[in-house]
């Protein structure tokens, strides 16, 4: 439990990639009153979320909520749409990827997992875990697939273990060129109102999303987003479901409701997002996070340290990897950060254990977050005996100074 006596003053920074700080105003919609359920308010609040989160996935199709995790909405996604023993095509982009393909497997679905081979300076043991999805041996094995036995090829949008955005809009266009029917299944857990994510204009059939992320809530709710073929699919898939199922929930959603009790007060807390999220629009939301990371990234290219994402044009908006020295342990170093600034950093995941830790650049942040945030890891690194090359902090005040955001502060004469 939070030790209050432990935080004395000023805020924790939590500067994983999710649960990303949650901002007051959210905070204090959580603590309002709970209301009936089945009451006549709680309809209006429902439809009003239901509209809302098809604005920020970018549909015109039915959002599902779910009161879980967002492991939670990836069950969902499988057994809603495949019957036992089909055949699931995934792409290994890093642990988050790797953890869907198993649970596919625990659902007794036949999984495939693609994995981009070469080799890798920093690991050779995962090429794959610093690029992204690589939608040309997707198109390559679809063709293959004479039988079409391939049911969904399930890629990670932002794969938050690394810090790399993969292009789905690539991987549809791959999918396309095959005339393949396989259904496109996309976890945007983290890259959710954070980076680009166009549900309609990119032909994902099922997304799958969660709350702590980009969303800037407390954990505990899940999002699928649907397509038409989606649905259809439904009606013929034979995986066990009964709490997931979407059929009775988009029923019961028609009116605002749902069909067993939701989470009221993270519910409101989703309201008072979407209200954030409409006022700033997602472009602007966009284009903050992508000039946060930028800071981020020009700190560690000062420090001379290696970026996890390897390909330029995948860096993520939401949270930059970070390699340590050879010889330096990456959890010795997120340790001591947190005994001495009060930080937490995100850990390094599966294959990646001890050798980086992760900024998340999400959330409640600013620039002078940020540099505070640059700022421990700059001392920590020292401590730890790291060399660094020079200050990241000096680099990313003199990007954040140099390139300005847009700000809707008045302006002082
Ligand atoms: C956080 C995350 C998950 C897991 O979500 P939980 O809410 O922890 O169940 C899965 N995939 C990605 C890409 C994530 O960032």
């Amino acid at each position: 439990m939070l030790n209050l006596d432990a935080h004395l003053v000023g805020r924790h920074y939590l500067q994983i990639p999710g649960p990303s700080p949650v901002p007051d105003r959210i905070l204090r919609a959580l603590s309002l009153p709970t209301i009936d359920h089945r009451g006549p308010e709680f309809a209006a609040l429902g439809l009003k979320l239901l509209a809302g989160l098809q604005a920020v996935f970018q549909t015109r199709h039915p959002v599902v909520i779910y009161p879980a995790s967002g492991t939670g909405a990836w069950e969902a996604a499988l057994c809603n749409t495949m019957c036992p023993g089909d055949h699931v095509l995934m792409f290994e982009t890093g642990h988050f990827a790797s953890l869907w393909a198993k649970m596919a497997a625990r659902l007794h679905l036949s999984t495939e997992v693609l994995a981009g081979t070469g080799t890798d300076e920093h690991f050779p043991q995962a090429p794959n875990w610093r690029r992204g999805v690589r939608a040309e041996l997707i198109e390559q094995r679809l063709r293959q697939d004479t039988e079409r036995k391939i049911k969904a090829v399930c890629v990670v949008h932002n794969e938050t273990s690394t810090g790399v955005t993969s292009d789905i809009a690539a991987v549809r266009a791959a999918m396309d060129a095959t005339q393949h029917p396989a259904l496109l299944m996309v976890d945007s857990i983290s890259g959710l109102a954070c980076a680009d994510y166009q549900h309609d204009a990119w032909g994902v059939d099922v997304a799958i999303s969660g709350s702590q992320k980009g969303l800037m809530l407390p954990p505990g709710i899940s999002f699928n987003a649907l397509s038409p073929r989606a649905l259809e699919t439904m009606k013929g898939a034979t995986l066990p479901r009964s709490f997931w199922a979407w059929d009775e929930i988009l029923e019961a959603n028609k009116n605002g409701y749902w069909p067993y009790t939701p989470s009221t007060n993270l519910l409101y807390a989703l309201s008072e997002s979407l209200d954030m999220i409409q006022s700033e629009g997602l472009d602007h939301i966009f284009a903050r996070h992508a000039r946060w990371a930028a800071g981020v990234r020009s700190a560690v290219n000062a420090w001379g340290l290696p970026i996890q994402c390897a390909d330029p044009r995948l860096y993520s908006p939401v949270l930059t990897g970070i390699i340590t020295p050879p010889g330096v342990d990456a959890d010795a170093l997120r340790r001591l950060i947190y005994q001495r600034f009060d930080m937490s950093l995100g850990v390094g995941l599966g294959k990646l254990k001890g050798r980086m830790f992760r900024i998340g650049h999400l959330g409640d942040s600013n620039d002078l977050t940020l540099l505070a945030t640059l700022a421990g890891c700059e001392m920590g690194l020292k401590l730890m005996g790291v060399r660094i090359a020079s200050s990241g902090v000096q680099a990313a005040m003199d990007y954040f100074s140099s390139n300005r955001a847009y700000s809707a502060l008045p302006t002082v004469a």
